[in-house]
């Protein structure tokens, strides 16, 4: 970043988030400084050959946080939203997120600012080959491990896979995560994310003397991550009220049927429309806007980041934020949020089960060996459980809120890495 500009939008929550953990933890302007800015970032253009023939042309992005702690690890997302600061501010939750959940890792994040509903299955292959041969220099399975976001899947991944391996001329399985299990994808990587922010939530309730059975909850998002964090909460004896997306909201007082609200996302393209039905009867399309404020006990932002901000916080209702999404709580929302008795759980924490599982996979990669699903599933509560218990013993300890006391202990990790490591030359 050029010293003229100005970061906007989520990269100022995540300078805010860092500037106080710096100030917490007493380390200095230089070691602040450097933890502000991206280690490395290529910035791309991606030109496609559309299915008509003409010629498209999408901007794309990798950000490389930092390396102190392994090589840099973090998602690939296709949104037209996607820009540099963006980028930025997700890589650098991905380094804070590594190193709170112990991960041999630093951070990185990935976007094209594309569409992807726009474009067929053939072009979007395209797009991503293209990209991939992009940043092919600066990724690979001891540099930077690429997994799905936003607008990206197994799919995806298992096409830089391929155009990783075809350019150096064997299969390189670990050079990506979230790949098809038939690729040497994880057991149980796909539901990682969701599994742990419902793992999380219960943690929180009990926490808070919330029985779930019974309990309420509203998720945003019913992608990756909301669908399956609708359904283990659902699981759990939650009664999930309400969910939406980007194409509207649906409200149910004795909660959704998540299995007939996924069955008719599958065939329409949204939660919109849904009408309900089996024993819990029929839903309500609501306001998608007002998703954030309904009156629950657990909401789940799971769909993009600054949707939390300092128009609706104070109109917040629930008693406990899980945060699935990276950053849907801006940090003037958090300064208002303090003053009140909601429970933020952070995204750091709260959504950690994915690149947890990441690593499980990668580790697999590198010794040729798969796990069994409980193996996984059991490691991965074992690594959740840790981070919880340090984050809220951290608080308690400091008299602060989760979020800073998370970013605090990730701050405190990647410091020590840097200082053993030194400053080269
Ligand atoms: P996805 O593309 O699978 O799903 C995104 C969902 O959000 C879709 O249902 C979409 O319709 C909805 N959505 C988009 N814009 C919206 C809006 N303005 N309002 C309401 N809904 C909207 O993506 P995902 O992988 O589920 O990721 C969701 C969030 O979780 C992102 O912040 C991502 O960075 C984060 N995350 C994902 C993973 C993972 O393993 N996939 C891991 C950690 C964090």
């Amino acid at each position: 970043m050029t010293p003229t500009d100005t970061p906007h939008g989520p990269l100022v929550d995540a300078h805010a988030q860092l500037a106080e953990a710096i100030e917490h933890l007493g380390a200095d302007d230089g070691t602040h400084r450097l933890l502000a800015t991206s280690r490395r970032e290529m910035a791309v253009s991606v030109p496609l050959r559309r299915d008509d023939g003409t010629t498209a042309v999408y901007e794309g992005f990798r950000v490389q946080h930092n390396f102190s702690r392994g090589p840099a690890k973090g998602g690939l997302r296709y949104s037209t939203h996607v820009d540099f600061d963006e980028v930025r501010a997700l890589a650098m939750w991905m380094t804070w997120k590594c190193a709170l959940v112990n991960l041999p890792y630093g951070g990185a994040k990935g976007g094209v600012a594309i569409e992807p509903l726009d474009h067929s299955t053939a072009e979007l292959e395209r797009v991503t080959r293209r990209y991939t041969s992009e940043i092919l220099p600066i990724i690979g399975p001891e540099i930077d491990i690429p997994a799905p976001d936003i607008g990206t899947d197994e799919q995806t991944m298992a096409w830089i896979m391929d155009t990783y391996s075809a350019s150096v001329g064997h299969t390189v399985p670990g050079v990506v995560t979230g790949k098809p299990i038939s690729l040497g994808g994880s057991l149980g990587r796909a539901t990682a994310t969701s599994r742990g922010v419902a793992h999380i939530a219960l943690k929180a309730m009990a926490l808070r003397g919330i029985d779930p059975e019974g309990a309420t909850a509203a998720v945003q998002g019913f992608g990756k991550v909301g669908r399956g964090a609708a359904r283990f909460l659902a699981d759990a004896g939650v009664r999930v009220q309400a969910v939406s997306d980007v194409g509207g909201a649906v409200w149910a007082e004795q909660g959704l049927d998540i299995q007939r609200l996924g069955d008719h996302v599958d065939q329409t393209g949204s939660v919109d429309g849904f009408e309900g039905g089996g024993p819990v009867g029929g839903a309500e399309q609501i306001d998608p806007a007002s998703i954030v404020t309904l009156d629950v006990d657990v909401l789940v932002p799971a769909a993009v980041e600054s949707v939390i901000t300092v128009d609706n916080a104070e109109r917040v209702q629930a008693k406990i934020i899980v945060e699935g999404a990276n950053g849907p709580t801006t940090a003037g929302a958090d300064a208002i949020l303090a003053d009140s008795d909601v429970l933020i759980v952070p995204d750091i924490l709260a959504n950690a089960g994915g690149v947890i599982v990441s690593y499980f996979e990668w580790a697999q990669a590198n010794q040729a060996y798969q796990w069994t699903e409980r193996e996984v599933k059991d490691r991965l509560e074992e690594r959740l459980t840790a981070a919880w218990h340090d984050v809220v013993e951290y608080a308690e300890a400091h008299s602060m809120s989760y979020r800073q006391a998370a970013t605090a202990l990730a701050v405190r990790r990647v410091i020590e890495a840097h200082e053993l490591r030194g400053l080269y030359p």
